[in-house]
């Protein structure tokens, strides 16, 4: 088989990150090998983010810079990926004549056949359906590089939770976990494979298997623990209003899972939470935080402030201020609001 180069342009989250890995692992199969040169490529894809204006501003600049490469070279093919392609579809194949194909969030399975289809017959495809079950490939994880330790692992996608500043639930689509025991094989595969630490990523973890009625996220996290050759396990996101005292307590009682947690506060004002829908208040977020810290005293609280929410008065940014530093966050991501379609 002829070996063809494929160059990968990841923006946005750990979820991203993943989605690139599976692209790359199910490209491989059909003579496609990752390189460091997008000049080089037989095969450019974006895998892109519209959480913010600006992450989707840096795809479509990405991609006009490609419209003179592809003019060079016309058997180069070219395609989107991730949020914005879920989101764009139909108008991005529209708008940018250079673009072979738009595949959706949920579409990384049918990849391969899209791209032999566009090597044989040179077309456009867009692709942007999304199912109601995951779909699980019998051989999902791309085998660890040499020298490399850390992997994440999804274990549900979408979001059933509608924040108003958030585009997930519509780009990614309902909540749906992964059946354990095809994360479990997963982890498995990895960790025969040289993985040593797994982060397991989800866009509110603490809601794992709940809907489907699978085993809660506690459960999963004390399976996980039991698997040899693990040495560290963590997760991200956590919704603050699904932190249950059981996954609290998994801070003790599960050995293997590091001392950190994201905890995603957003904003301290009761007014400015009630706009977003985040269905807690700053009361409840501070009872969690100290419940986290009686628990584990060593744990590490990062979260995520927006500041400038549509409505936020000055005293409510005053109250964001104080309950950040009534916490002290080991760390913190604030961003300015950014308006989303
Ligand atoms: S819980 Fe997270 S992913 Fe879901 S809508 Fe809210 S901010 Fe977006």
């Amino acid at each position: 088989m002829k070996i063809k180069k494929l160059y990968i342009n990841t923006i946005g989250c750990q979820m991203n990150v993943y989605d690139s890995e599976q692209i790359a692992e199910r490209l491989h199969r059909i003579g496609y090998v990752t390189d460091t040169r997008v000049e080089d490529a037989d095969l450019v894809i974006i895998n892109t983010c519209s959480i913010r204006e600006k992450a989707e501003q840096k795809a479509f600049s990405f991609l006009g810079r490609l419209a003179k490469m592809k003019r060079d070279k016309p058997r180069m093919i070219v395609g989107v990926c991730g949020c914005v392609a879920q989101q764009e579809g139909q108008k991005i194949i529209e708008r940018m004549p250079h673009i072979d194909f738009v595949l959706g969030t949920q579409a990384i399975d049918r990849l391969p056949a899209a791209i032999e289809r566009i090597e044989k017959h040179p077309c456009r495809i867009v692709d942007v359906d999304m199912s109601q079950v995951i779909q699980e490939s019998a051989d999902i994880s791309a085998p660890p590089k040499p020298h490399e330790v850390s992997r994440f692992v999804t274990i549900m996608r979408g979001c059933d939770n509608f924040c108003t500043y958030c585009v997930v639930p519509y780009v990614r689509g309902r909540e749906m976990s992964r059946d354990p025991e095809k994360i479990i094989s997963e982890i498995k595969s990895l960790v025969v494979n040289g993985i040593r630490e797994i982060t397991l990523l989800g866009q509110n973890v603490n809601s794992y298997g709940q809907k489907q009625d699978l085993c809660d996220f506690p459960t999963l996290l004390k399976q996980i623990n039991d698997i040899d050759g693990l040495f560290r396990l963590r997760f991200t996101t956590s919704h603050p209003k699904d932190l249950s005292d059981d996954l609290i307590d998994t801070f003790q009682s599960v050995e293997k899972l590091c001392y950190h947690i994201h905890l995603p506060v957003q904003s301290g004002s009761n007014d400015v939470l009630a706009r977003m829908n985040r269905r807690y208040t700053r009361e409840k977020y501070l009872e969690k935080v100290i419940r986290l810290r009686e628990t584990c005293p060593e744990i590490a609280i990062t979260s995520d402030i927006i500041v400038g929410f549509p409505g936020e008065t000055r005293a409510d940014f005053e109250q964001t201020k104080a309950l950040i530093e009534r916490v002290e966050f080991d760390s913190l991501f604030a961003f300015i609001y950014s308006d989303r379609p």
